[in-house]
């Protein structure tokens, strides 16, 4: 047998939740899995992570397994290595009063019955017990899978006020699974709506490029402007929420793989040039985000009457790497009907005669060619390079010495 064969085989995320299950019961404790993997199992998705909730405490899971690390042990969750998985393991848990929107002050730990009260929505709520095979729903979770429904657990109107990240959290499981929000939720929900201000930015964020990056982005948006909460997210949210209607139909009509830029740049588009930069630090958005966003806002309009677009302005603007997004964005607008198809058919007819080299190609005059002219850098060394290189783009300067020439009849 060779040294490959002998090595045991990789472990599956389920496989190595299922070893922690066992075990802890064959230390005596009581294991199961837990949340979003057994919602994910009962309607055929593949979960993408193994939760395992025990009544185990922390200490003793630390000590069962060799490799382990404390994440939030104050709340009970311990990381337990498996082969090359990690799963996380945590105490069946009631959690204590809420302070601050968001986290509970304490948490005190308990049974299984308990824990699931403690959950978000019904369809994630619920266990599984993998060695009998068997789901473990004291929420009705399994009802309001089969009914489509999004349920808040016990008292909506509390639960979303201990936890108002939940209000996002509620939007992205119904536009993920295309479920109704129940109407009791839906109330609390609207209510709760402008308390969603008190969740951090980045939070905020990290939950719009959740929905924004999914095929169901234009309902997630359509979900969130209805209950109110989208206006509140940040300062600039309620003109974007006020422009909804465009946004919506924009957003459904973007390819499901869109970027989080692109569909962000469709949400912002109502936006001035102040406001998009504004909005994207209020939520705390990666330069590169805030950068890609502001250049296919700047031109958002450039493709629409090539006419007016010369070869070296399309070359220009085909040079930037958000290029496909900008064309991505004008295929959209055109699909809601906000412009005619007839300028994005020329735009790409002209760029399919376009050799990718002749993009961007090296300039043919450069600074160091007017400084060997005897030429000193300033404005209008500036304005030379530039126009040269706009000229060379538009195929009517052709060599260095025409080059030159220009460059001597610009220079003062
Ligand atoms: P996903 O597939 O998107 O990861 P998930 O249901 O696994 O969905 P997680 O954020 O990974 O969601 O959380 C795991 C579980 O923890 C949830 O299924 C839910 O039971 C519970 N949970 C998570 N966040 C909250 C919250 N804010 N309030 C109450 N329970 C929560
Ligand atoms: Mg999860």
């Amino acid at each position: 047998m060779s040294a490959a064969d002998s090595k045991p085989p990789a472990l599956s995320p389920r496989d190595a939740a299922l070893k922690i299950v066992q075990q802890l019961r064959k230390a005596g404790h009581e294991a199961l899995f837990a949340g979003g993997c057994v919602r994910d199992m009962l309607m055929d998705h593949e979960p993408s992570d193994f939760d395992v909730a025990t009544s185990a405490r922390p200490e003793q899971v630390s000590s069962l397994f060799k490799r382990t690390q404390k994440v939030g042990a104050k709340f009970g969750v311990v990381l337990v290595r498996m082969g090359k998985q990690t799963v996380e393991v945590a105490t069946f848990r009631r959690d204590l009063a809420y302070s601050d929107g968001r986290h509970p002050s304490g948490v005190e730990f308990t049974d299984a019955r308990e824990d699931a009260k403690r959950r978000d929505f019904t369809i994630n709520g619920m266990f599984f017990d993998p060695v009998q095979n068997e789901v473990v729903d004291y929420v009705g979770g399994r009802d309001d899978i089969a009914r489509r429904v999004i349920r808040a657990i016990g008292e909506p109107t509390k639960r979303f006020a201990e936890d108002h990240l939940r209000l996002l959290r509620a939007v992205r499981f119904a536009a993920r699974f295309e479920f109704e929000i129940d109407p009791a939720t839906w109330t609390a929900m609207r209510e709760h709506a402008p308390e969603i201000a008190r969740i951090s930015p980045e939070r905020i964020r990290e939950e719009l490029e959740i929905v924004l990056t999914h095929p169901r982005r234009a309902a997630a948006v359509q979900l969130l402007h209805e209950c109110g909460v989208l206006a509140k997210c940040w300062a600039h949210a309620a003109k974007v929420s006020m422009d909804f209607g465009r946004t919506s139909d924009e957003l459904s009509h973007l390819p499901t793989d869109a970027s989080f830029e692109t569909a962000l740049a469709v949400m912002l588009a109502s936006l001035d040039e102040t406001a998009i930069d504004e909005s994207c630090d209020a939520l705390r958005c990666s330069n590169y985000t805030k950068k890609t966003v502001q250049w296919l806002h700047a031109h958002r309009d450039s493709l629409d009457d090539p006419a007016r677009l010369t070869l070296a302005d399309l070359k220009l603007l085909m040079a930037n790497p958000a290029f496909s997004e900008l064309l991505t964005i004008c295929a959209a607008r055109v699909a809601s009907n906000q412009i005619s198809g007839d300028g994005l058919s020329e735009i790409k007819r002209r760029i399919a005669e376009i050799r990718p080299e002749d993009i961007a190609p090296p300039p043919l005059l450069t600074g160091h060619d007017l400084e060997s002219m005897g030429f000193q850098p300033g404005p209008a060394f500036k304005k030379v390079l530039e126009r040269a290189y706009y000229d060379q783009l538009n195929g009517t300067l052709h060599s260095i010495d025409e080059a030159r020439a220009m460059a001597r009849s610009m220079m003062p």
